[in-house]
């Protein structure tokens, strides 16, 4: 089964990816982590992409959708892929499509994780202490709400029109958001 997480920063994405990844033996494509791991790696992609990631801004799609290219061939993750942050544009939503269907597969289901501004920034407050990410401090945090919901609009907009795309109100708790995401995974 091919699920996209999709939501803006704080809204539970990576927790529900884990969770789905255990119960369905898949593989999180987490471009965050992937992107991260270049500058922990000082990669050439590393370094181009530090400073637009320390500051909240969008890494470019160019360098985003190479990253992904390879795992969605990956013979071993075909069919078991659970992306959680990508896409985010709607040049990467087209790109994400493309690929899927030159690969054979297909997006099984989309959801949504809906939160406000607040429980965000309180979420991510946490996530700070908790993960030491240096790209969650509240100013940068501020500019990953605004860049995403500019962004990742025409995105919602792209998806929502799709039978597979289920809203989900991430505000509650994460048993919660598990539960009703099991609504349509257990079918
Ligand atoms: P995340 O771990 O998903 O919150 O992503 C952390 C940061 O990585 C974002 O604020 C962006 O700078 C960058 N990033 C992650 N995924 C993408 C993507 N699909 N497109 C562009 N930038 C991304």
């Amino acid at each position: 089964m091919n699920i996209i997480l999709f939501g803006p920063p704080g809204a539970g994405k990576g927790t529900q990816a884990k969770y789905l990844v255990n119960k369905l033996n898949g593989f999180q494509i987490s471009t965050g982590d992937m992107l991260r791991e270049e500058i922990k790696k000082d990669s050439e992609i590393g370094k181009k992409i530090i400073n637009d990631m320390s500051e909240g801004k969008f890494v470019n799609d160019e360098i985003v959708n190479k990253l992904i290219e390879n795992v969605i061939f990956d013979p071993q993750k075909k069919n078991n892929l659970i992306f959680d942050g990508y896409p985010r544009s709607l040049s990467q939503a087209k790109n994400l499509d493309a690929l899927i269907e030159e690969s054979k597969q297909k997006i099984d289901l989309i959801f949504f994780l809906n939160v406000n501004k607040d429980t965000i920034i309180k979420r991510i407050k946490k996530r700070k202490v908790l993960e030491k990410r240096s790209d969650d401090d509240l100013n940068t945090i501020l500019k990953r709400y605004d860049t995403y919901m500019d962004t990742t609009k025409p995105v919602l907009d792209f998806y929502s029109q799709n039978s597979n795309f289920h809203e989900i109100d991430g505000t509650h708790e994460i048993d919660e958001i598990t539960s009703k995401i099991d609504v349509f995974i257990n079918v």
